[in-house]
């Protein structure tokens, strides 16, 4: 039955709201396909504003790969400003999608892709406004199985009364096998209503679907079990992991955004997974193995990407893109190939060792010198080791250097503060590291002018990492050791000038910290702050602490937990943690012995370049790690025939 769009009674309201062309798509390269022509439908959303989400690469991958299946369509939808929700609750519009306006509701699936954890008040309002009940519980098949993904889904404990199903891990593969289940059901007559349906998914062993497993607790408020409450339903899920990512050459038409977005450029994704294993970066913890897109690969997906948009930067995307083991060849050969074009290359995510000046000199050559950034991540050597980051401050310089002598002026230094152990001095040291970064830097390039800029984030201990069992530092002394920070670099006036310093106070970091490894109960915490207006709570001026304290006070004190029992406190080794069940293929004994080596100060090797160390990730997820040819000598191969 076709379903009509909504947008005759979007469109009047669009004059009266901020940035209306943000909601009305046509953006180049976007789908709209025959509702009636396909079986299965899946609306797609990344529960932030337009400007954010329509860059967001995972979105639009999966968007890709449905609307190529011939039975298949998706469309996407965002999360929409409160002025324009006030507008379609007084006007009754439903959330719709901004391809081709229909009502989300009407999907069969909705997909809400996650990457922070401070959107789940998002997906709140989102269902609501699709008329979709919050509760999965109080669903029937007329809604649709509302299916969570993203980094931070790895965790989903928090919004697992509000999801049907989760899927970990890599999407490409899991939407296919999630429609041929979801066709299936659908032809054989819908057999056993959505209970068989999410049960079909469930048993697949890679989807989650939460209602299936009940969560039983200790007087003291830790978790007992988590188990499955039926038949057919595995006692853990597996994350999804995407081998030989050639075959999933995705986005291969990029979206242009038409209104105002966090990225005006083309991505293209060089290599997924990380394995310098970095105790705090759940990323690359979750992600593992490495898997490289080969040269060839990578060049061709720039050729058509920018053939299909017009873009002129390509942003070469991983965790840590100067560490695909062929980024030297694949630089200077974009760069010979757009010379004396306008097309600029960046690493969006680049680190210190991994830098070097032919490296800055390819970047630089067609393009603008943009800033760099570089994520040293702690002020001293000491926490660096904790953290396993392990890049001398004699590097940095160097590298810096390198970039101001290559003609940079700016260069921002990420940073945390919070980090497990850690006290004042290792913070202060940031202020010795940008003193000296400016000194080089000014020799370097012969400059008074150049620019440095500290930013900092506070730490938020995550799921599936060695320091998921760690206190979180709460928001007072992250923010006391941050005035202090900026008291040592103004101490001397001649350097601090050049010395920008970013940072927010630590309280959505707190938040964020609750959130990422909470359990069922803070489902009432999220809910409670949703109805007394959160919304976008990943936006510093959304942002309000106090609804969350009184949320917590509110909600979790009948259960004889607290805000600060869920974040400033540490784990015991035998804790059940609220994700257990959930099989990221990291060994939990293995990350108890790198946390425990971590409060020693002892580092771990990257796996890339020594003997596997036994994560558990490889032979627990059937996976290796796949990278190019120069661990075995060159190949001989080359980037690409192709001139512009
Ligand atoms: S199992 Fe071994 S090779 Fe695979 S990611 Fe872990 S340490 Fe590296």
């Amino acid at each position: 039955m076709s379903v009509e769009s909504v947008f005759p009674r979007l469109e009047p309201l669009l004059p009266k709201v901020s940035k209306p062309v943000q909601y009305v798509g046509g953006e180049l390269n976007a789908t709209v396909k025959d509702w009636d022509a396909v079986e299965v439908r899946w609306a797609l959303m990344y529960p932030d504003a337009y400007e954010v989400g329509v860059a967001n690469q995972g979105i639009m991958i999966l968007y890709e790969v449905l609307n190529e299946r011939s039975d298949a369509l998706a469309e996407r939808t965002y999360s929409v400003w409160p002025d324009l929700e006030a507008l379609m609750r007084e006007h009754a519009v439903p959330q719709f999608t901004v391809d081709s306006h229909r009502p989300v509701g009407a999907f069969d699936v909705f997909g809400v892709s996650f990457a922070t954890e401070l959107g789940y008040t998002n997906l709140l309002t989102a269902l609501d406004l699709a008329g979709i009940p919050l509760r999965a519980r109080d669903r029937t098949g007329e809604h649709p199985v509302v299916l969570g993904g993203g980094h931070a889904a790895f965790n989903p404990e928090p919004i697992a009364d509000f999801l049907d199903a989760v899927v970990l891990g890599d999407g490409e593969q899991a939407v296919g096998e999630i429609t041929d289940i979801v066709r299936a059901w659908k032809a054989d007559g819908r057999p056993g209503g959505r209970d068989e349906l999410l049960t079909r998914l469930a048993e697949t062993g890679n989807v989650y679907v939460p209602t299936f497993y009940d969560v039983s607790y200790l007087p003291g408020g830790g978790i007992d079990a988590v188990l499955p409450n039926r038949e057919r339903i595995p006692e853990r899920v597996s994350k999804r992991t995407t081998m030989d990512l050639d075959d999933w050459s995705y986005p291969k038409k990029p979206l242009v955004p038409l209104a105002e977005s966090v990225h005006e450029r083309m991505s293209v994704e060089i290599f997924r997974g990380c394995t310098r294993g970095c105790r705090f970066c759940q990323a690359g913890m979750i992600t593992r193995p490495v898997r490289e897109r080969s040269i060839e690969g990578i060049g061709n997906m720039v050729h058509n990407g920018l053939e299909a948009t017009g873009f002129e930067e390509v942003g070469l995307l991983s965790l840590s893109s100067a560490d695909h083991s062929e980024i030297g060849g694949i630089t200077k050969e974009l760069a010979d190939r757009y010379e004396g074009t306008n097309t600029s290359l960046s690493l969006p995510s680049t680190r210190v060792d991994a830098f070097n000046v032919d490296l800055a000199n390819e970047l630089s050559r067609n393009g603008r010198r943009s800033g760099l950034t570089f994520a040293p991540e702690g002020g001293s050597e000491r926490i660096r080791r904790v953290i396993n980051k392990m890049a001398s401050e004699e590097d940095l310089i160097r590298t810096v250097s390198t970039a101001y002598a290559s003609g940079w002026l700016q260069v921002k230094l990420y940073f945390m503060c919070g980090l497990p152990t850690e006290t004042d001095e290792d913070v202060l040291q940031i202020a010795h590291m940008a003193h000296e970064v400016i000194k080089a830097g000014r020799e370097a390039s012969g400059r008074k002018d150049i620019h440095c800029t500290i930013s900092i984030g506070g730490f938020v201990p995550k799921p599936h990492t060695p320091f998921q069992w760690a206190a979180q530092t709460d928001p007072d002394t992250v923010d006391s050791r941050l005035r202090k920070l900026r008291a040592e670099i103004n101490s001397d006036r001649r350097l601090g000038r050049n010395i920008g310093m970013r940072y927010h106070d630590g309280k959505p970091s707190f938040i964020e910290g609750l959130l990422s490894r909470g359990d069922r109960r803070i489902g009432r915490v999220i809910e409670r702050v949703w109805l007394d207006g959160g919304r976008f709570d990943g936006w510093q001026e959304r942002f309000s602490y106090q609804r969350w304290v009184d949320a917590c006070a509110a909600e979790l004190e009948p259960f004889g937990v607290s805000l600060d029992w869920y974040t400033t406190r540490e784990r015991e080794e035998t804790e059940v943690l609220p994700w257990d069940h959930l099989d990221s293929g990291l060994d939990k004994e293995w990350l108890w012995a790198d946390w425990q080596d971590s409060l020693e100060g002892n580092e771990q090797d990257d796996c890339r370049w020594t003997p596997c160390f036994d994560c558990g990730v490889c032979p627990s997820m059937d996976t290796d790690i796949q990278i190019g040819p120069s661990q075995s000598g060159p190949s001989g191969r080359t980037l690409l025939p192709i001139s512009p």
